[in-house]
């Protein structure tokens, strides 16, 4: 099990849950973050912190997003298992079904 970023932190990336992250699993890609799931410890420190509530963990990621679960371990196929984000910073590239989404608005 682990948690999921969804639809709403594509375009947005507002990062306050990288701060909370005890294990620094949280991945960013060029339009959205990404949560390492063998990373993750399930500690859900996260989630509340997410300004546009974009957290979820896996079994409770709403059915329209299922996809983002996906996604969230897809995007590791390459990288396999770094032990750290903040070392590899931006990565530039998202996976390609979120790369493949029109540009998010963000209502601000
Ligand atoms: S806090 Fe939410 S919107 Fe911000 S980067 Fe994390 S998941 Fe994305
Ligand atoms: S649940 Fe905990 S370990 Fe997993 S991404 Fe969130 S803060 Fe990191």
């Amino acid at each position: 099990m682990t948690y999921v970023i969804a639809e709403p932190c594509v375009d947005l990336k507002d990062k306050a849950c990288i701060e909370e992250c005890p294990v620094d699993c949280i991945y960013e890609g060029q339009r959205s973050l990404y949560i390492h799931p063998d990373e993750c410890v399930d500690c859900g420190a996260c989630e509340p912190v997410c300004p546009v509530e974009a957290i979820f963990y896996e079994d409770d990621t709403p059915e329209e997003w299922k996809d983002y679960y996906k996604a969230n371990v897809e995007f590791f196929d390459e990288l396999g298992s770094p032990g750290g984000a903040s070392k590899l910073g931006l990565i530039e590239r998202d996976h390609p079904f979120i790369a493949a989404l029109p540009p998010q608005e963000h209502a601000e």
